[in-house]
């Protein structure tokens, strides 16, 4: 027999995304489904469009949000933008700079790695090295935000050296949006996408992304025809840009679209800088808390993720054990090592709506009785009192 219908547990989300998701948010994905064409959605449409502007700080005309979770919107860049015999430089410091790799390669073209350590920020030595190396490289891929070490890379330098030997900057800003700085215009990105259930706080299943004249060009000036029907641009765009007549490409997932404008609407009451503020009033916070109980962040100052901490597992403590009875006693959610930290870290996300002094006290309070509870007891009173202070200050 079936279930009646299906009631979730409630949870508490600091994995590394989805986060939590405000009621607000919710109420508005509750709300009657319309047509993909009716003009009241258009309407919405162009709002969303609008809304990531401001999100992304640019005034692309090409910003909008692609059906599907972040890795549609990393290929729906590759394959626009990479064909066959392209070179394409591609920063890996973690899981995902992997996955654009495959990209790449997927695309027919040839990805040249610039590898640098798990936690560290990419290079920006080893990238200009990397093109003088591969004079022509006509793009170079990297990940500002790596969810699986949490390193955070110097967006803005790495776009200059790109565009210093002629090659586009394509940029995966999926746990970047809305948690730290970012400038599309200000540090001339030519192709960007993100994700919906990371610092935007909504359910996954959608990815904005946005181009700029650079890669329209190179678009236009492609040798074949872009290989995914469904991602090619010039098609897409015809139901979501311009004032003329829309026409059917696809049909959209409106409700999912209606959370997603709610979230814009509320990431931009708060105001985009406040957001990041707050992202890193939190970040400071649960590493204080952290580091009393014994606990250390991997990485290095300056160069670690607001929203999402990677911490060092301690000796003999047992990953998935501990991680179990966060979920099953606590109703909380922290995310496992990925990767080269499988079994040997935590990934504690603060990410949107889960960046709040509830969620630093909580999690704090619950990892210190799940340790206890594991034979490893913490000073839970000092632990709460060195996250206390920072928001004291
Ligand atoms: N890029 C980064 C940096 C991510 O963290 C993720 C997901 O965690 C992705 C890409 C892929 O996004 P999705 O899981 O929504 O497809």
């Amino acid at each position: 027999m079936p279930m009646p219908s299906f009631q979730p547990p409630l949870r508490t989300l600091m994995g590394p995304g989805p986060s939590d998701v405000h009621p607000r948010v919710l109420a508005a994905m509750a709300r009657p489904t319309i047509g993909h064409l009716d003009p009241a959605f258009v309407d919405l449409m162009d709002d969303i469009k609008v809304l990531l502007r401001r999100a992304f700080k640019t005034d692309n005309e090409v910003t909008f949000p692609v059906s599907g979770p972040g890795s549609v919107g990393m290929e729906a860049c590759f394959v626009n933008l990479v064909e066959p015999g392209d070179t394409v430089i591609v920063c890996r410091n973690g899981v995902f700079g992997g996955r654009m790799k495959e990209n790449v390669e997927r695309c027919g073209a040839t990805a040249v790695m610039v590898d640098d350590p798990w936690t560290r920020a990419v290079d920006p030595q080893r990238v200009e090295d990397a093109f003088k190396a591969n004079p022509g490289a006509k793009a170079l891929a990297f990940v500002m935000a790596e969810t699986s070490t949490g390193a955070l890379s110097d967006a803005r330098t790495l776009t200059e050296i790109a565009h210093r030997h002629g090659a586009l900057a394509i940029v995966d800003a999926v746990t970047a949006l809305g948690g730290v700085e970012l400038d599309v215009d200000g540090w001339d990105i030519d192709a960007i996408y993100s994700g919906t259930q990371k610092c935007l706080s909504c359910p996954p299943g959608l990815s904005p992304v946005s181009f700029g004249a650079r890669a329209i060009e190179a678009l236009r000036a492609r040798r074949t025809p872009v290989q995914s029907w469904f991602l090619d641009l010039n098609l897409v765009l015809g139901y979501w840009s311009g004032s003329a007549r829309r026409s059917y490409h696809h049909t959209a997932p409106i409700n999912a679209l209606y959370g997603l404008h709610e979230a814009l609407l509320m990431l931009h009451e708060e105001g985009l800088e406040a957001a990041w503020a707050r992202h890193a009033l939190h970040h400071r916070a649960l590493r204080a808390g952290l580091e009393a109980m014994g606990l250390r962040l991997a990485g290095v100052d300056g160069e670690r993720l607001p929203q999402l901490n990677v911490v060092t597992l301690p000796d003999g403590v047992d990953d998935a054990a501990v991680r179990q009875t966060l979920l099953t006693d606590y109703g909380l959610e922290i995310g496992a090592g990925l990767g080269e930290f499988a079994g040997k870290a935590w990934r504690i996300g603060l990410m949107g709506q889960s960046a709040s002094r509830r969620h630093v006290l909580t999690c704090l309070a619950a990892l210190g009785g799940a340790l206890a509870r594991h034979h490893r007891a913490v000073d839970l009173g000092a632990t709460l009192a060195a996250a206390e202070a920072v928001y004291a200050r």
